[in-house]
Formats: structure tokens, sequence, C-alpha cells
């Protein structure tokens, strides 16, 4: 499964943790962070995490 190490969008209160996020995908370069930035873990990705995927 695609985990990889967190990351977030400083324009998004969410992080993802999960590669087949596709909010997480869509994040623009710029606004692009590595770490959780102390924001909680995005829906989708809970989710996804959640199938095993
Ligand atoms: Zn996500």
């Amino acid at each position: 499964m695609p985990r990889k190490s967190p990351w977030h969008s400083i324009k998004s209160n969410v992080h993802h943790n999960n590669s087949a996020c596709n909010t997480g995908n869509n994040i623009e370069k710029e606004n692009l962070r590595q770490g959780d930035g102390g924001k909680p873990l995005c829906d989708e990705c809970k989710e996804l995490n959640r199938q095993g995927k």
C-alpha cells in the first residue's frame, strides 16, 4: 500500500499520508510542504488507509 511520509498544503487544514489520495495529489507545488503541519489527517486518506489502499 502506497503510504508515504506526511505532507500538506499551506492552503488546507488537513494533512495527507496516502499517495492514492486525490486531494493530496492535487496540491500545487508552491503550496506543498512536508510533514503534517500540526493538522489532522484528511478524511480521504483516512478512508484509503482504512481500506488498506
Ligand atoms: Zn488525503
